[in-house]
């Protein structure tokens, strides 16, 4: 039996053309690829893989990701998405996975014209180019939309039985959903935080201040942040979860109202007593009072004081 990998975000698209190729009777591998800012594979992804019988992986590509994040040589997208580079980094790191699985090819659920950047003919051929996969990328809900791949060529694939889905309507997919019997309809794409405004502003924020690495942004994902001063940063767990998270799973100076009753705050960085003044006076803010006693917690030692709340004027300028 013929074998091919896929590209698999976890959005429909991706899912369809792994369905699409299944039919053509070729055994599919699925690959989803873990940036740093896409979540893993979910509960979802398990189902649809045991109800459609294909083998479902995780490749963690976030060590190189976070390197072209910072200098990408296509640029971004809308956001801070390097969607071009991403592409070619996930086509190449696929490419290297090919003699392991013994795949002959290689599927994504790309359609033409759908996304501003990443998807248009001529740069999906930039993408076939850089990545050395000429001939070898097959999309089958594009596929007649482009010169014939090797797998169709080589008799592998029928491309009558592949689509010419182009632009962004979503109808041809819904209507593709339904024909394969997938019940629950993911979104589009698989959900990238680099496509996300105010999550970009945090990821912008690390970038200038030269703080760029996977644990920073491991800690974008948890709170409100503060950029206290140019060499440190505060974040104030939003509810009970996040205080416990940032207790157990972080290091750093940690601040909190002595009663309990307000955030867990953490300072990480270089700080001076000033930093962590304006720091406590955040975490009485968030505690909803005009004062209030802060404990402050090191590895070594604990101090209480009392604090009164920053202003809100003032908090909106730490705020990231
Ligand atoms: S949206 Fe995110 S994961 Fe998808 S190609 Fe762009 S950068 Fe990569």
């Amino acid at each position: 039996m013929h074998k091919a990998l896929a590209l698999y975000s976890g959005g429909l698209d991706s899912l369809l053309s792994v369905l699409i190729v299944k039919e053509q009777k070729v055994d599919v591998i699925a690959l989803k690829f873990l940036t740093g800012f896409v979540s893993p594979l979910k509960e979802d992804d398990f189902n649809y893989a045991k109800q459609f019988d294909f083998e479902i992986r995780e490749i963690d590509i976030s060590e190189k990701f976070i390197e072209i994040l910072k200098k990408p040589k296509h640029g971004y997208g809308k956001n801070l998405n390097p969607c071009i580079d991403c592409k070619i980094l996930m086509l190449k790191e696929a490419k290297e996975l090919m003699s392991a699985y013994k795949a002959s090819f290689i599927i994504t659920g790309e359609v033409i014209s759908q996304r501003p950047m990443s998807q248009k003919k001529e740069l999906l051929t930039v993408i076939e180019k850089e990545s050395s996969l000429q001939g070898m990328i097959l999309r089958p809900l594009s596929a007649k939309l482009f010169p014939p791949t090797k797998s169709e060529i080589e008799g592998v694939i029928n491309r009558n039985l592949l689509y010419d889905i182009s632009g962004r309507t979503r109808k041809p997919q819904i209507a593709l959903a339904k024909k394969y019997g997938i019940e629950k309809v993911p979104q589009p794409a698989g959900g990238c935080l680099l496509t996300d405004p105010s999550f970009c502003k945090k990821v912008k924020d690390l970038m200038a201040h030269n703080e760029l690495t996977l644990k920073n942004v491991e800690l974008l994902k948890v709170g409100r942040h503060f950029r206290i001063s140019e060499k440190c940063k505060a974040i104030v767990g939003r509810d009970e979860k996040e205080n416990k998270l940032i207790l157990s799973k972080y290091k750093g100076l940690f601040l909190y109202p002595s009663d309990l009753k307000g955030p867990v705050v953490l300072l990480s960085g270089d700080y001076s007593e000033k930093e962590i003044d304006i720091t406590a006076s955040i975490c009485v803010y968030y505690s909803k009072r005009k004062n209030a006693e802060i404990v402050i917690k090191s590895e070594t030692e604990e101090q209480r004081k009392i604090y009164d709340a920053i202003l809100e004027e003032e908090v909106v300028k730490y705020r990231v």
